[in-house]
């Protein structure tokens, strides 16, 4: 392990409890401000709540409008997230997010063999025609 890159246990030991006490408290003052506006149970004109998950990347707190992430908020974060969040509902086959000049893609294995079109990537319905653009097989 290359010297000042990474940190030794000790140092590990000493700051880990100390980032999480300051995330704890970040995320109370988050709060705090979000009461003090009265926006903790959602602004007047956006009383919509999401739902309530928890993945191993992320844990959403509807009530609180937080959603807290152990992945960076990078585009490459976002899909890991977001494919991690909808991998077990969805038949996901590609992901793409871009923000700004900031883009990134993944493509997966999809569990079920589903026929798509070659054109749209659109799955075929039960007669093998793509539902968007009139593909037959
Ligand atoms: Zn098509």
């Amino acid at each position: 392990m290359e010297d000042g890159k990474y940190l030794n246990a000790a140092q590990r030991e000493f700051l880990v409890p100390k980032a999480y006490n300051a995330a704890l408290r970040a995320g109370a003052a988050i709060l705090d401000v979000y009461e003090k506006q009265g926006i903790k149970n959602g602004h007047a004109q956006n009383k919509m709540k999401g739902e309530a998950f928890k993945t191993t990347l992320a844990t959403a707190y509807p009530d609180s409008r937080l959603v807290v992430t152990k992945e960076t908020m990078t585009v490459e974060g976002m899909i890991k997230i977001v494919y991690e969040l909808l991998k077990d509902k969805l038949n996901i086959a590609k992901i793409t997010f871009t923000s700004g000049v900031n883009a990134g893609s993944a493509e997966f294995d999809t569990k079920n063999n589903i026929e798509r079109c070659p054109l749209c990537g659109i799955s075929l319905n039960e007669k093998g025609v793509c539902p968007k653009c009139g593909y037959r097989k």
